[in-house]
């Protein structure tokens, strides 16, 4: 199959009843199973260390979803040394074996689609469609990186001198350490994981404190695809404890991290240091922060930039890498946009994300809450809010939609990642100058302008400094073969998640050149 007949996993649409009460009794399953205790499995032991990780329900922080004995510094060791000792066996299976067992993988996650959608609605608080949206892109990642492993155990000939049998192999590099987001706590960790896994690496995956029942149900399906036990260790621990025990570690030979600018730039430094008995420099896959800009042109649809810009701002609670959190409008439409934008903005409906009549639930968890308010009150003070700019009633971390004009862009709102539902709007003299209030960014991950001048958009094409551009549409929503996804900049090393050349970080190549006369 060619990598362009390549197609994604379609989504249910909920709001067709007979989608929906099968999503209702998917909720009230996971519901069930709320609070059971997770142990932590290396190789074929499993461990009870005792050591309780509680994840709770973000809509709801009294209620538990699972507790997860975390792992000590011995057993990150131990995790270590599993994978180590185990690699080169994984190493030498042939790829066919690997890539049945990714594609199984896929079988399953299409299986339990709901049911993950489920975990995803109460663990990381994604309303219905944006779970499902999770949940249908890992399979994608799965089926894709299955593709992907086809080919690359087949890599195109080489020129062949005279004389010589000339070919080049792509080789697995050793022990991975997989570092996950809680954003994307399906999509991510399948992606990083399995890219890692096919290409014939074991992993030691350190998912986010916020996501781990989802993690460890991925675990279930890892085994269930016969992933053999001693090919990847699932395993939930304090960032101090065993974070930098795994990256330091001198056996490590790679790093794959997705989260914040301020972790990533941390475990690169920590591993670029050379340990007593390290033989290899590690390498670094880091995907980082965004703060993405969309740009509305003089020639644009205002209504479709509207929505696009609503869509791509408050998706998810604005806890996207992808998220719009800079409006860059100009000047000719800058009221009638906020008009317009305000206005849809405050008939967004916020609370629980298990009720599908809810577009935003909660944001992740506490801590995030704060800093989210704490960045509003900072806009208040460098512009004007327009919309929201509160935390709403109830027991959840529910904030309201909020959209703060009049933002210059030096101000502290138009250049920090917030990660949260607060959008800046800026006004722009002309496109010239919204062109260079886009690029005066640290970060370069996604953007999109919206305008209808061919002109312009080819300038945009040309000069917009982002890893993923958009063109009148939203700058959410990456589908995998479609949107190679990853930032420049301090947005991170730009791997191009979903995209032809991904796995080629997972490998080595050897070239041999055999001489035949
Ligand atoms: P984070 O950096 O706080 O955490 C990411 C992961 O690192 C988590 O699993 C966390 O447990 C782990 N971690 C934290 N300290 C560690 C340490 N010392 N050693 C080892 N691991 C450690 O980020 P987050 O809050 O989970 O995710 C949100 C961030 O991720 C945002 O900045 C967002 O833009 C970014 N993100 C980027 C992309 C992308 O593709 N560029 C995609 C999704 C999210």
């Amino acid at each position: 199959m060619r990598l362009s007949d390549f197609r994604n996993e379609p989504y249910a649409d909920f709001s067709k009843p007979e989608n929906a009460a099968p999503m209702r009794a998917a909720l009230a399953q996971v519901r069930a199973g709320f609070g059971k205790d997770y142990e932590l499995r290396i190789g074929g032991e499993r461990f009870r260390t005792g050591d309780l990780l509680k994840s709770i329900n973000p809509s709801n922080p009294d209620e538990v979803v699972g507790l997860h004995h975390k792992a000590t510094a011995e057993l990150a060791e131990r995790a270590i040394a599993v994978a180590d000792a185990f690699f080169p066996a994984w190493a030498a299976a042939p790829a066919a074996e690997r890539i049945a067992a990714l594609r199984r993988a896929a079988a399953i996650l299409r299986r339990r689609k709901l049911e993950f959608d489920a975990w995803l609605v109460y663990e990381a608080g994604k309303s219905w469609a944006e779970a499902e949206a999770d949940v249908s892109e890992a399979i994608d990642f799965c089926d894709y990186y299955a593709l992907l492993a086809e080919r690359q155990a087949v890599p195109e000939a080489l020129v062949q001198l005279p004389g010589e049998r000339d070919e080049m192999r792509y080789l697995p590099l050793g022990v991975g350490v997989v570092i996950p987001p809680w954003n994307f706590p399906l999509a991510i960790l399948v992606g990083m994981t399995t890219a890692a896994l096919v290409t014939g690496n074991t992993v030691v995956v350190k998912p986010s404190s916020d996501t781990p029942t989802i993690a460890a149900k991925f675990a279930e399906v890892l085994e269930e695809a016969g992933f053999p036990a001693q090919s990847y260790t699932m395993m939930v621990g304090s960032g101090a404890e065993v974070g930098d025990l795994i990256v330091t570690h001198p056996r490590t030979r790679f790093i794959s991290f997705t989260g914040s600018r301020e972790v990533g730039l941390r475990i690169n430094e920590l591993a670029a240091r050379t340990a007593k008995g390290q033989i290899w420099i590690k390498r670094v896959i880091a995907e980082m922060g965004g703060k993405d800009a969309i740009i509305i042109d003089e020639d644009a649809d205002l209504d479709a930039a509207v929505q696009g810009v609503l869509w791509s701002a408050f998706g998810y609670q604005g806890q996207k890498c992808s998220a719009c959190s800079r409006a860059i409008v100009s000047e000719k439409l800058y009221d009638a946009f906020l008009e317009k934008l305000a206005a849809k903005v405050q008939e967004i409906q916020v609370g629980p994300a298990d009720d599908p009549a809810n577009y935003m639930g909660p944001v992740i968890n506490e801590k995030s809450m704060k800093s989210i308010l704490d960045y509003i009150a900072i806009g208040r003070a460098e512009g004007r809010v327009v919309a929201g700019g509160n935390r709403l009633q109830g027991n959840g971390y529910f904030l309201e939609p909020t959209v703060i004009a009049d933002i210059l862009p030096e101000s502290r709102i138009f250049q920090e990642e917030i990660f949260g539902p607060v959008l800046a709007v800026t006004r722009a003299k002309d496109f010239e100058q919204a062109l260079a209030m886009a690029n005066n960014s640290e970060y370069g991950l996604t953007g999109a302008i919206y305008s209808n001048n061919p002109a312009k958009v080819e300038r945009a094409r040309n000069e917009f400094f982002v890893g993923n551009l958009y063109i009148n549409r939203k700058c959410t929503g990456a589908m995998v073969g479609a949107h190679p996804f990853g930032g420049f900049n301090m947005s991170g090393t730009d791997s191009k998640a979903g995209g032809p050349d991904y796995l080629l970080w997972f490998t080595q190549a050897k070239s041999i050149a055999e001489r035949i006369s």
